[in-house]
């Protein structure tokens, strides 16, 4: 198959390298195309731009651009298996895992939709009789739209849908690895009726097509996820430009397990915290606090759990862990086992390539848990974007809660305790964007989502989340009929 690739409301060819899209569980060649070209980055910015200022587009009403997504909320639905089973072919998640991933991006559009119906102006409380004021929306213009591989479909959806209902147009550049869910999503919105222009997607390399996008003049946001180096860079360039950024960063999210923890509950939710998604989200709850007394018990739980997860084959039922997304990726996640084992860390289960059956052919991890690490070390604050759990006990809140903090991500964070004034007590202590209380890994459209310290900036999600494509007008409207006064 050779996919064509969606510039300016056409599918064609790109004008740019060769790319191949392969399946992570065993290498085989998805689909070939060519990358955008400089060309067509160019192009798909014009139309954009061209496309939010028509009045197609900006003479509709909010509620009229709401049928766009409604209708595409309505298309993902029904096409959910299919979706899901190309979303697994791309990043090599779990059919299951891609089923829900898929299901969120309808849930985003539709959500999207009805912000987009319902967002108010605002009528400042007058301070004058000579005057009122008012205060309007209004779209930003052209955005750039910039994702990573781990969750196609639904992170575009969370750009591309505020975006296009906050009245702008997005040129999407999906990650190198995974663009069939950003294509698929291109089709969709065409079936949908959207206008020509207003949404291209452009795969490619981001050194070349990623920055030739951001640092192209008619660009006015640049709305990102990704790592935090790249976040960094767009910040800087996004400086220069003096537009806006919404930057959804890395993470390395403490999970604590207090004294009176449930400890079923918690220890299946810490292994669903970290080795979900093989561990391959930037909310993973990669570092797990746990309180002295109930170390030996939580990390024989743990061990027990890790076991017995299947990693498999991902459209094999029942498979709780997939492929990584690539070997050079799986290759990276190994040599911090390494490191972890150089450094003296014990290794209580997984930390070894499967080299067998079908798991020979494919990116797979198994689940790892690591234990006697210095906090500093490098396992403890890097990001390893892996199943790789690494576990310190803790004796006291003061003493936790300064480990939990000592590390530059600040994404999200997990308490697990039955004394929910404690768990809000640490929770209102912990600098990160999330917490869950007894939950990990749960999302809700409608609540913002974003990071402290270097995970990001900016907040997705939640009615904020058409805001942040968008800037206000302020109106004032003279009631006076008399010239203006000088004031002496
Ligand atoms: P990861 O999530 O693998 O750590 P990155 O942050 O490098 O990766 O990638 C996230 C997205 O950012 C990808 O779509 C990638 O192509 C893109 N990207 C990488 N470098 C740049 C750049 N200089 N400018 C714009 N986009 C980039």
């Amino acid at each position: 198959m050779t996919l064509k690739i969606f510039v300016a409301g056409e599918w064609r060819e790109g004008r740019g390298d060769p790319m191949v899209s392969r399946f992570p569980a065993d290498g085989s060649i998805n689909a070939e195309l060519n990358a955008a070209g400089l060309d067509d980055v160019e192009e798909a910015i014009a139309a954009a731009d061209a496309a939010w200022r028509a009045p197609a587009w900006r003479d509709r009403m909010p509620h009229e651009r709401a049928e766009v997504l409604y209708r595409v909320s309505d298309l993902i639905r029904e096409r959910l298996d299919e979706l899901a089973a190309l979303q697994t072919r791309d990043n090599g998640k779990p059919l299951a895992e891609a089923r829900g991933l898929v299901a969120s991006a309808a849930g985003t559009a539709r959500y999207f939709a009805a912000a987009c119906e319902t967002l108010e102006g605002e009528l400042p409380t007058q301070r004058n009789v000579d005057f009122m004021t008012l205060s309007q929306y209004e779209p930003l213009g052209v955005i750039a739209a910039i994702t990573p591989w781990n969750s196609p479909i639904a992170s575009e959806m969370q750009k591309v849908a505020p975006a296009l209902a906050g009245g702008n147009a997005v040129v999407l550049k999906p990650a190198e690895a995974t663009p069939l869910m950003a294509l698929k999503l291109a089709e969709l919105f065409e079936e949908a009726g959207l206008p020509k222009g207003l949404l291209s997607v452009l795969p490619g390399r981001g050194s070349v097509i990623g920055e030739a996008l951001v640092r192209h003049p008619k660009v006015r946001k640049i709305s990102f996820t990704g790592g935090t180096s790249t976040g960094r860079h767009l910040a800087h360039v996004a400086a220069d430009k003096l537009i806006g950024t919404s930057l959804e960063l890395g993470g390395k999210s403490p999970t604590i397990i207090c004294e009176d923890a449930d400890l079923e509950q918690a220890t299946k939710g810490v292994a669903y915290g970290i080795f979900s998604s093989a561990g391959q989200a930037c909310i993973a709850g990669s570092r797990l606090f746990i309180h002295r007394r109930r170390y030996d018990e939580v990390m024989a739980r743990l061990e027990t759990i890790a076991r017995e997860l299947r990693v498999g084959h991902p459209e094999t039922p029942g498979v709780h862990l997939g492929p990584l997304i690539s070997e050079a990726h799986r290759d990276g996640v190994a040599a911090y086992v390494e490191r972890a084992r150089e450094e003296g860390g014990r290794i209580r289960c997984g930390g070894v390539i499967p080299s067998e059956g079908e798991l020979a052919a494919g990116s797979f991890y198994p689940p790892t848990l690591i234990e006697g690490l210095p906090h500093d070390s490098a396992v403890c604050q890097e990001e390893i974007f892996g199943p790789v759990l690494v576990a310190l006990p803790y004796d006291d809140e003061d003493e936790l809660v300064g480990l939990a903090n000592d590390n530059v991500y600040g994404l999200a964070a997990g308490i697990w305790s039955a004394d929910y004034r404690r768990a809000l007590r640490l929770a209102g202590r912990l600098e990160a964007g999330t917490v869950w209380i007894n939950t990990y890994k749960k999302f809700s459209i409608s609540t913002p989502f974003g990071g402290y310290k270097e995970s990001g900036l900016g907040r997705e999600k939640g009615r904020q989340g058409i805001q942040a494509y968008m800037q206000q007008k302020s109106l004032y409207l003279g009631l006076d009929h008399e010239p203006i006064a000088w004031s002496d």
